[in-house]
């Protein structure tokens, strides 16, 4: 079997789906010879962003047509290294991760197995999810948002409740929140403690946006809710920077879904900057790359817990690893409502009492739907 074609598919923001990242969504279609067509996804950003890694897929043919989709570490590695000069991370390994999932999808479909039985097997028979409420959502409604997840039955939810800063309308950072903002956070917080029940694990997502005194005065104002973890507390770029939050604050630290390859996660790792680890499979080098970082960090102790900010494939991409993992945590979904992932796919996702049971179809398991792929992307990027 030979690779024929990488074709990205970039979903614009409708009304329909207006749910992801930005509301844009990246698929990755690897065709072969033989008729059995590969999937993988990339979570999206900035449509700026978003528009450059489908250029760098769709620049990658000469790279990848013509091998065997079967040997994947040698086509995660041919694609890599062609990149090292600009940088081995981002748009490069956003574009590795898509191509390397379509080509597990391929592999598994050509062997009839589904992915998670070619990694070694399951260890379990279902994936704990973990799940958000609605972004800018006022106490009242979150509360009522908690109760119904945690009715739903999660046992994990995450949330952000910090406002947004006039500063970081250009991107610059100043790393400060007001004791307004904070009051409120802290409001919010309270409110999906009382919602969701004494119970729920809660999470709050950084976002990387705060300097170290910020984001040790929030942890420490909000930790009464009683909090699971702190995700991303200061910008990925400083490990120094975390290693002072960390020496601060007593909540557990989470990060990684900006951290690109195996490589990146060594720092964390090798000096227990973090008590959670959460790759994104589409931006941190794919279905091979989280078996890898998952590895690594059970050789630390430390539970996984795949991110997740956009579609379909990349929940069943983490999920199909996290089937195999013995230091899994829970899996992320974006939103507690899945019906937005389901327009892109034949099947919608099976999530009963806040797990989520893999399809036993070969592969990833789904089928796209292509008539509704056609109608809502960017035609100059599928070339069709
Ligand atoms: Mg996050």
């Amino acid at each position: 079997m030979k690779i024929t074609k990488v074709t990205p598919w970039l979903l614009l923001a409708t009304a329909a789906y207006n749910f992801g990242r930005q509301g844009e969504y990246i698929f990755v279609e690897v065709q072969t010879d033989e008729g059995i067509t590969g999937w993988g996804e990339v979570t999206t950003t900035h449509p700026v962003a978003n528009r450059a890694v489908c250029a760098v897929l769709q620049q990658l043919d000469p790279l990848v047509v013509g091998e065997n989709p079967f040997h994947i570490e040698k086509i995660w590695n041919k694609i890599f290294r062609r990149f090292t000069y600009m940088g081995s991370r981002g748009a490069s390994t956003n574009a590795i991760s898509g191509i390397d999932i379509a080509l597990w999808d391929i592999r598994g479909k050509a062997m009839n197995q589904p992915i998670y039985e070619l990694l070694g097997g399951p260890i379990r028979e279902n994936i704990a999810l973990y799940t958000h409420p609605d972004p800018n959502i006022g106490p009242d409604e979150a509360k009522r948002q908690a109760k119904e997840i945690a009715e739903s039955g999660h046992e994990g939810m995450k949330f952000d409740p910090y406002p947004h800063m006039k500063e970081e309308d250009n991107g610059y950072l100043n790393g400060g929140m007001t004791t307004r903002g904070e009051a409120e956070a802290n409001e919010i917080t309270a409110a999906i403690r009382e919602g969701a029940g004494p119970d729920m694990e809660l999470m709050i997502d950084a976002h990387g946006r705060f300097d170290v005194p910020t984001t040790v005065r929030l942890a420490r104002s909000v930790a009464p809710s009683n909090i699971h973890w702190w995700e991303e507390p200061v910008p990925v770029e400083s490990p120094q920077a975390l290693r002072n939050v960390r020496d601060q604050i007593d909540i557990p630290i989470s990060v990684g879904e900006r951290l690109h390859t195996r490589w990146e996660f060594t720092t964390i790792l090798e000096n227990d900057l973090a008590d959670f680890l959460e790759p994104d499979v589409t931006w941190t080098g794919g279905i091979s790359e989280l078996k890898k970082i998952s590895t690594m960090a059970e050789a630390y102790y430390l539970p996984i817990a795949p991110h997740d900010a956009s579609g379909p494939i990349n929940v069943l991409a983490g999920a199909h690893v996290m089937m195999t993992v013995p230091n899994f945590y829970k899996l992320e979904t974006a939103r507690h409502r899945l019906v937005a992932y389901d327009n892109f796919i034949q099947t919608p996702l099976d999530v009963r009492k806040g797990r989520l049971h893999l399809p036993d179809a070969p592969g990833l398991g789904i089928e796209m739907n292509m008539d509704f792929m056609r109608a809502n992307s960017d035609e100059q990027f599928r070339g069709e």
